[in-house]
Formats: structure tokens, C-alpha cells, sequence
């Protein structure tokens, strides 16, 4: 494992210690600040070689995302099982796989992130971290809080799936319902954290859910075999996810351990009732502006306004990708059709990522021999009470 060397914003480029917990850049000369990348001395982990020996001796101590403890950092890791997911073939499209997150600790891909931020707090020895949240990063954080004996505090919008809240509670979290969507719980924070003794692990805020999230991209990238598939398509609310898995390729590059050059189009998708990245991409901006009246039964895509536009808009134009926006109706239609012809049980914004999938398909824009990865970022079974509402479909 290695050293961290520092953090570096990615705005202005400065370099912070990672000696004591860093939330955003404080050098950036204007608003809003830099978020910060953790970077390594990644020399003594060059070669392929090297490479094929981690993944032998991947089964070691730490399970999962541990898999690329190489490239993390050196601290004990507070751990669930989080990671090293399924890579399932679909059953129609020769050239298509589904990312299983829902396979992760908490039944989302947000147990990477957090159990990384949640590791770099008890090793700086935080005892509060608070979190705005459409959902499952506040179901993630109470889990992994609770096995590190943290305090979370945690506000989530009222409307949330019921399994957010009742999995927050029973993690013994300090949750609030707020009125109002991620970003007003976000303002809550703000406002409380200095006075409370919170350290705020808010998406993009602090440097190491970014990390967490990375080992999705070292993931697909071994899962086939070392080699970059034609596209990713991601659901987009905060988009740390993205933003990982593109520092993962920039890692696996400078590492040798994957041809550079020919890296994935990028594909964000977001629900039609809050797209703010789409509608920036379409527009060739290089921010989002925040979306009003945000509403989406996918709700960890109600995020009016993410705090890495700029980054995510960059990726997206850097890697030849595109953002694209679907409307609920078809976003349930491809909940239905994945669980029916699939067996799988999408959640809504995995099923954001497969509609723009069929769209991309019937314009001619992809084929399906063409190799994508689906990114599935939590289990159908978390959001039992909004895709019933959304089937209309009651108890008998
Ligand atoms: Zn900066």
C-alpha cells in the first residue's frame, strides 16, 4: 500500500498535506473551491507483473475493494465486504454487461465511497461526520460509521426511499427528514457543522469517497480482461463514480498496467425531471446551472446542482462521451424489461442507464456488439415502496 504523497486540487492544482483531514482546496484564488485528488508515488507499482501479482494475491486480508489495496491508502481499512462486484453478461446483447452494485454492503455502490471516507476518519480520529444525502450514501455512511463507532448524523429529503430511512435508523444514526431536496439538506449542513463538531463528508467535499469509488474502474477495467470496454454508461446525480473511474484509467495508465489511449466514452445519464448535466453538455457549458423543481422517482438522481459539474462536463467532453436524459416512463419500462427478460431488479437509476442504452441502440449510435459496461449503483430491492408507486401496483 502506498504513502499518500498529497492531495492536489482540481482547480487550481495546489498541493495540500494529507497530515490532517482536508475537506476542499483552500488556495483556489474564487468560489467554488477545488475538490482535492489523493496522489501517490505510483513508481514502485509499475509493470504488468506487478499488476498480475496483486490480483493473485488479491483474497489476502481485506475482501473486495481491498482487491486494490496497492493503490489506496496505507491505513487500517474499516471494512463490510464492500466491492469486487458482478460483471453480468447480458442474456440479448452480445456486447453488453451489468456492474451489479447492488451486491455491496448496504445494497449500493456507495459502500465503496464511504467505507473509504469512514476509513481515513477513524484513522485521523474524527468522532462526528455529517452527510446530505439523497438516500443510499446516508444508508451507507450509518453502516459504516456504526462498525467504526463514529457518530453520523445524517439529513436526507423527507420523500427518500423507505429503506434509506429505516436502515439509517436502525444503524443508530442521527437522521432528519428535511423538506426539500439534497441541496437543502446540504445547506443544513453547512450551516451546522462548525457549531456541532461535524466533519462534513458531503459528495466531492472530502478527498476519499472519490477514492472508494475509483475501484469500480479498476474493477471493469481486470473484469475484462484488462482492457477498456467502447463505453460506460453511468447514472449521474453527484457523479463521483464518473469522476473515480477516470482517475482510475489516468492510475492504470501511468501504472502500465492498461494500454492507454483508447479509454470508454463516458455516457451520464440523469432522469428527465432533474438533468442539470445534460442540459449543461447540451448547451456546451462548462458548469451546471442548478435545476428547479427537481422530481425523478430515481432518487439518487435528484441532485440539482453537483458539486463536480465542471469535472464530470470535462470527463464527458474528454472522453468523446455524451450526457443524456430519460424520462420516468422509460426508466420503469426498463425496470420491468431487465427484471422479465434479465432476471435482474434494476434500481431506477441503474434503469436510467439501460434506457439510454436501448436509445443509443435505435439511433444507430451503438451497436450491440459494441463492449459496454451498465452500471447497476444499487439493488431494485431498496426501492420497493417508489417502483411500486410507480406500477401502481398495492398490496392486494
Ligand atoms: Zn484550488
Amino acid at each position: 500500500m502506498p504513502e499518500i504523497a498529497y492531495l492536489e486540487c482540481s482547480r487550481c492544482h495546489a498541493r495540500l498535506s494529507a497530515e490532517m483531514p482536508q475537506t476542499v482546496c483552500t488556495q483556489c484564488p474564487d468560489q467554488p473551491a477545488g475538490s482535492l485528488y489523493v496522489r501517490y508515488d505510483l513508481s514502485p507499482l509499475h509493470g504488468t507483473s506487478v499488476r498480475d501479482a496483486i490480483a493473485a494475491g488479491a483474497s489476502s486480508t481485506w475482501k473486495g475493494m481491498g482487491r486494490y489495496s496497492s493503490v489506496l491508502p496505507d491505513v487500517l481499512p474499516v471494512t463490510l465486504g464492500e466491492g469486487w462486484t458482478p460483471m453480468l453478461k447480458s442474456r440479448r446483447f452480445p456486447g453488453a454487461w451489468v456492474k451489479e452494485e447492488g451486491a455491496n454492503p448496504t445494497g449500493t455502490f456507495k459502500a465503496r465511497g464511504l467505507a473509504m471516507a469512514v476509513t481515513m476518519a477513524r484513522h485521523y480520529g474524527l468522532k462526528k461526520l455529517a452527510v446530505p444525502s439523497a438516500g443510499n450514501a446516508a444508508g451507507a455512511l450509518a453502516a459504516y460509521a456504526a462498525a467504526a463507532g463514529i457518530e453520523a448524523h445524517i439529513f436526507m429529503p423527507r420523500d427518500v426511499p423507505f429503506a434509506n430511512y429505516v436502515e439509517a435508523v436502525a444503524y443508530g444514526a442521527h437522521v432528519t427528514l428535511v423538506d426539500g431536496l439534497i441541496s437543502d439538506c446540504a445547506r443544513i449542513v453547512a450551516e451546522r457543522k462548525q457549531q456541532e463538531g461535524w466533519f462534513d463528508v458531503s459528495t466531492l467535499k472530502e478527498p476519499f469517497r472519490v477514492e472508494g469509488k475509483k475501484t469500480m474502474g479498476y474493477e471493469l477495467v481486470e473484469q475484462l480482461g484488462w482492457e477498456y470496454p467502447d463505453a460506460v454508461f453511468y447514472p449521474t446525480g453527484g457523479g463521483v463514480g464518473l469522476i473515480g473511474m477516470w482517475k482510475a484509467f489516468e492510475e492504470m495508465e501511468q501504472l502500465g498496467w492498461v494500454k492507454p489511449g483508447c479509454r470508454p466514452r463516458m455516457i451520464a445519464v440523469q432522469a428527465a425531471g432533474c438533468a442539470p448535466v445534460a442540459r449543461a453538455y447540451d448547451a456546451g457549458a462548462d458548469v451546471a446551472a442548478a435545476w428547479q423543481n427537481a422530481s425523478t422517482f430515481a432518487a439518487g438522481l435528484r441532485v440539482p446542482k453537483p458539486y463536480g459539474d465542471a469535472i464530470i462536463l470535462d470527463i464527458l467532453r474528454a472522453s468523446n462521451g455524451i450526457a443524456l436524459a430519460v424520462a420516468d416512463e422509460e426508466i420503469l419500462a426498463s425496470i420491468l424489461d431487465w427484471a422479465r427478460n434479465e432476471g435482474i431488479f434494476l434500481s431506477p437509476e441503474g434503469a436510467s442507464v439501460t434506457a439510454a442504452y436501448n436509445r443509443l441502440l435505435a439511433s444507430g449510435a451503438l451497436k450491440s456488439s459494441d463492449r459496454v459496461v451498465l452500471f447497476n449503483t444499487g439493488a431494485g430491492l431498496k426501492y420497493t415502496d417508489v417502483t411500486a408507486e410507480a406500477m401502481k401496483l398495492q398490496r392486494p
